[in-house]
């Protein structure tokens, strides 16, 4: 029988006749490969056949009896998803799986039971059983009156004998105890229900009469919901699961990071039942990941809601696929298996035969260009459902714009910051660019100080008194004297902002004012992160100096204010997304200003106040933005209207790695003369990140007319060239978003 080994090649095995009953496609087995015993998944049921001179599979790993963890229904939708992206199928298969499940032992995993926590919430109570000012009581009575219902176990710190006093509470009226299991999202609190709307918005229902048909239908259709923020797109989603589920099939949802995910676990465990949801995502410990996929694959969960990696859930019976932020980077995986969730998502409604919806406020210009052009079904919602005014949006031009105060804050900006915190509101100021400065500079030979393994200077985090490598994370004392030419009395000097000096210039000017920081230093782990966004949710930070962490869906009712200070740092990268990741930077930064009660104020600061991107999010008016930057694409022959696959070669030895890639480079040139004269190759060059950890990196890009002209172009040259030397290795990716 044939098995799918982390192999380029199918090998085929003997199986014994007791395991023969056992194998389905997909199931997973152990088979010996040169000597040692591998994962390897049957790509059929063991057939009659000759089986003289084949090695026996060993095991077989999905439990007998159990549904196997992979559907035999997703073998297309894999073998699909692994000749897209060039990937052995036996090595994609392994890689979608959950740590822990890819063949170790299988046997050891269990469900996790489900924890149930107290949940306590505020109610007037009569008077005279009030517990007497100053007493335990009457402290969590206060507590909860101020911030809603929380989960008992999250009290236990400042009440020992929370269970006691909140029973205690109970009985005399005050509180009331549910039990249920408690969705919290990243600020740490439980996630609230959110009421179901008594009706839809015309909007919403518009959208409902052409998504709903659809879902019965069992067909494949793609939609692009194309709803601002606040339009009410994730009751658009509840709604098609509902659908779903209704006729007897199963819903997945994904969002592109954990915070909105928790959001939807919530909100969906509220309106399907706790048992009826399974969420897959990272911020799980890697044994709930593993019960999940199995509850999953069991078919004891319809509805599943996930961060990318559950598009590979195994679900067989999908009714829907709805994936919101569609536009999000986030669902780009860049290692392993080199995937774009979204477009995967495509792919399995393609196999399952079911509607895929993509929301976003913001879409990617190759997704607006695919609606533009019919492939896909637009529904659009362009009022927010509370009737909330969108923002009001100022720019500030940075050329003619006078001294910045500290150096970044120009007078709008200052003033608007001022009057925000004098108001009692909160501000967000964003800059893209984490430490206290991203180079240090010696004043008398103009050397920055570099990163021993990579060609990019390293940037000074005076918290850590060290300079850090962002690409590779080496980490240094900072020195007294210039590494390049010793000069001891020239003092090495910080050149350019980071986030780290903005909250330090802020603290010096404006002592006043509560500071707080949100970037991968101040957050490194969600116990940090958690902690900073509760901060700025119970209001105890006045100002939150943030990278784009902090323009991710979280909901910040009080901010009042949002300043870019430098718009044109996504602008300047060399990069042809460069405009389009500051519109959506942009856009989606502005929408954390006012969410709830009056109107926010965002205020650019940019030196290319003409640019398109910025003019267009200015303007709330994405025509802006998409018509020239489509016009701009199709003149520069970028995507949408070609297909890229970024070919990097890596090396220790420069010589033998930008050999191999003239190597591959010419026999690519060959076929594509060969194959599809219009295609292109560009390069070997090296890469604008020339190396890193050590290692060199040459890269070739493929663009080409087609996606299957670029996969044949690169299969047969790949054929040719033969595999790269020992001690380099290739890298490919398709549809690459990081061309660095
Ligand atoms: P989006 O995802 O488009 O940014 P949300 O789905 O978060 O918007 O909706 C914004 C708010 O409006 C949420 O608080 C949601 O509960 C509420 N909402 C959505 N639809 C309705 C409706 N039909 N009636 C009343 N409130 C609604
Ligand atoms: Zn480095």
């Amino acid at each position: 029988m044939a098995v799918a080994a982390p192999l380029w090649r199918p090998l085929s095995y003997r199986v014994a006749p007791e395991l023969a009953p056992l194998i389905n496609p997909l199931t997973r087995l152990l088979v010996p490969v040169r000597g040692k015993d591998r994962l390897g998944f049957a790509l059929g049921p063991a057939e009659p056949g000759d089986t003289e001179g084949l090695k026996p599979v060993s095991d077989v790993l999905d439990e007998a009896g159990e549904r196997q963890l992979i559907p035999p229904a997703l073998l297309s939708f894999f073998s699909r998803t692994a000749a897209y992206y060039q990937a052995p199928l036996g090595q994609a298969l392994a890689w979608s799986l959950p740590a822990g499940l890819g063949g170790e032992s299988a046997g050891a995993v269990k469900a996790p039971g489900r924890a149930q926590v107290a949940w306590a919430a505020w109610r007037q109570g009569p008077d005279e059983s009030a517990p007497r000012p100053g007493t335990q009581g009457a402290s969590l009575l206060e507590l909860l009156h101020e911030q809603g219902p929380l989960a008992l176990d999250s009290l236990r710190e400042r009440y020992p004998r929370v269970t006691a006093l909140a029973r205690k509470l109970e009985a005399a009226g005050w509180v009331t105890i549910t039990h249920r299991p408690v969705v919290k999202d990243l600020t740490g609190r439980p996630i609230l229900p959110e009421p179901e709307p008594e009706a839809y918005t015309t909007e919403q229902q518009a959208a409902l009469d052409r998504l709903l048909p659809a879902i019965s239908s069992h067909k494949f259709e793609p939609f692009l919901l194309y709803g601002v923020t606040g339009s009410g797109k994730t009751e658009m989603y509840v709604a098609a699961c509902r659908a779903a589920v209704g006729a007897g099939r199963q819903a997945l949802v994904l969002a592109p990071e954990i915070g909105l995910c928790l959001r939807l676990e919530g909100l969906l465990k509220d309106r399907f039942g706790d048992d009826q949801v399974a969420v897959l995502h990272s911020g799980l410990s890697p044994a709930v990941r593993r019960g999940q996929w199995l509850a999953i694959a069991r078919g004891q969960a319809p509805v599943v809601v996930g961060a990318r990696s559950a598009v590979f859930a195994p679900l067989d019976n999908l009714g829907v696929i709805c994936l919101d932020e569609e536009q999000d980077e986030s669902y780009k995986q860049n290692d392993r298996l080199r995937y774009q969730a979204r477009d995967l998502a495509l792919l399995r409604g393609q196999e399952q035969s079911c509607p895929v919806v993509l929301g976003t406020a913001t879409p990617a210009v190759t997704t607006y260009w695919r609606a533009e052009q019919g492939k896909l079904a637009q529904l659009t919602m362009r009022k927010r459902v509370k009737e909330a005014v969108l923002p009001t949006m100022e720019v500030v031009d940075l050329r003619s714009a006078g001294r910045l105060y500290g150096g970044f804050l120009s007078v709008q900006l200052k003033q608007a910051l001022e009057k925000t915190v004098g108001a009692g509101r909160q501000a967000i100021l964003f800059l893209n660019r984490r430490g206290f400065a991203p180079a240090l500079i010696c004043p008398a030979c103009g050397k920055r100080v570099g990163c021993p393994a990579c060609s990019i200077s390293l940037t000074l985090h005076k918290e850590q008194n060290a300079l850090i490598c962002h690409t590779c994370g080496h980490h240094q004392p900072v020195p007294s004297v210039c590494p390049s030419c010793g000069q001891s009395d020239a003092e090495l000097k910080p050149l350019g902002l980071g986030t780290e000096q903005v909250e330090q210039i802020l603290a010096e000017q404006f002592p006043g004012m509560r500071l707080g920081r949100l970037d991968r230093d101040a957050a490194a782990n969600p116990a940090q992160l958690r902690k900073v966004l509760g901060a700025v949710a119970k209001r105890e930070i006045d100002v939150i100096v943030g990278t784009q962490m902090i323009t991710k869906g979280h909901h910040l009712p009080g901010i009042g204010l949002v300043g870019i200070l430098l718009a044109d740092q996504a602008l300047g990268l060399p990069d042809f997304r460069a405009a389009e990741r500051a519109y959506t930077l942009i856009t989606q930064a502005a929408g954390r200003a006012g969410r709830e009660g009056e109107a926010g104020r965002v205020i650019v600061q940019t030196f290319d106040p003409e640019h398109h991107a910025v003019r267009a999010a200015l303007a709330h008016d994405p025509a802006l933005f998409y018509e020239p930057e489509l016009a701009e694409r199709r003149a520069l022959g970028y995507p949408p209207f070609s297909r890229l696959v970024s070919l990097r070669l890596e090396g220790a030895a420069e010589a033998a790695t930008a050999a191999a890639a003239q190597a591959l480079a010419r026999a690519l040139e060959r076929t594509r003369a060969r194959l599809e004269p219009r295609a292109q190759i560009l390069g070997p060059a090296p890469a604008p990140i020339a190396r890193i950890q050590s290692r060199w990196r040459h890269l070739i890009l493929i663009k080409s007319p087609t996606a299957s002209a670029a996969a044949s172009i690169l299969r047969l040259a790949r054929h040719q060239a033969g595999p790269p030397p020992s001690g380099v290795r290739l890298i490919i990716d398709v549809d690459p978003l990081n061309l660095l």
